[in-house]
């Protein structure tokens, strides 16, 4: 792939899904399969770790309510000594890898490494319970948002998020609002914005931006593209500067000029 990086391997960060071995992706089991080195978390099932091919080393980081049994740092020295032996590492996690779960950690750290990473989405435990429980997470009559909390802060106590990532579906048409609303509500004219259209598909196209300017950004993406549009407001955007070039591409704006700045 274009992304390797001279003698480096190239890392996976892999959603696992809820347990259930079915509710596995098709790419997440390819990898799997092509796998030469995995390291998983505690929340991987016995059924998932039984699909691994024989030949691949199997690395437990065995993170569970607390009781570590490698640190974070460990973990992340673990994914640079592999990459630095294997050519394809995956990392293996419970739900998705970026719901909580320190995967974005995990990336920073890869990227700092210059180790190709890339991401495999799965399915979050939110998802994933409600459908087993037959919770609709949404329902026009009963509920028009969602909201995802960590009951963990860092000092180990639930406390309310006071930077929350949003994200809006069905919101290009509606960007003006948007803005206007979270403006009101006082959040930062400066605000990062991601702005993503197609997602995962060939024609993938992700913006950057920041919340003044999200309108804008929208309009045109309205008449530049024919896809569904999702809209990312957070800090945590400021990430989508960089983007796996195997399946995306990235387009730069005069906006992302100003959000960048
Ligand atoms: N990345 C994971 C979440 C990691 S945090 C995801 O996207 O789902 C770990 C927490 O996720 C657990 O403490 C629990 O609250 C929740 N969780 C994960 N799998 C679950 C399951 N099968 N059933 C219920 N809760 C689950």
């Amino acid at each position: 792939m274009s992304t390797k990086t001279i003698n480096n391997g190239q890392v996976w960060l892999v959603g696992a899904g809820p347990g259930d071995p079915e509710l596995l992706t098709l790419k997440a089991m390819r990898v799997l399969h092509e796998a030469d080195i995995v390291l998983y978390d505690s929340l991987i099932s016995e059924d998932i770790l039984a699909m691994l091919p024989k030949r691949c080393v199997r690395l437990h980081t065995g993170k569970r309510c607390g009781q570590h049994s490698m640190s974070q740092p460990d973990i992340h020295q673990a994914l640079l000594s592999a990459a630095r032996k294997y050519s394809r590492v995956v990392r293996l996690k419970g739900g998705d890898p970026f719901m909580f779960g320190r995967g974005g950690e995990e990336l920073e750290f890869l990227r700092k490494h210059q180790i190709a990473t890339h991401v495999i989405p799965g399915i979050t435990a939110a998802a994933g319970c409600a459908a087993s429980a037959q919770i609709p997470l949404t329902h026009r009559d009963f509920g028009n948002a969602l909201i995802i909390h960590s009951g963990r802060s860092r000092l180990g106590e639930y406390e309310v998020s006071h930077n929350p990532t949003r994200v809006f579906y069905m919101g290009l048409r509606q960007a003006g609002q948007i803005t206007g609303q979270l403006l009101m509500d006082g959040m930062a004219d400066d605000t990062p914005v991601a702005l993503i259209v197609n997602g995962t598909l060939a024609n993938q196209a992700v913006y950057n931006t920041t919340l003044v300017a999200l309108p804008q950004l929208a309009d045109s993406c309205l008449q530049e593209h024919d896809g569904p549009g999702l809209i990312i407001v957070g800090e945590v955007t400021r990430f989508a500067q960089h983007a796996d070039v195997d399946t995306m591409r990235h387009n730069t704006l005069e906006s992302d000029q100003q959000a960048v700045a």
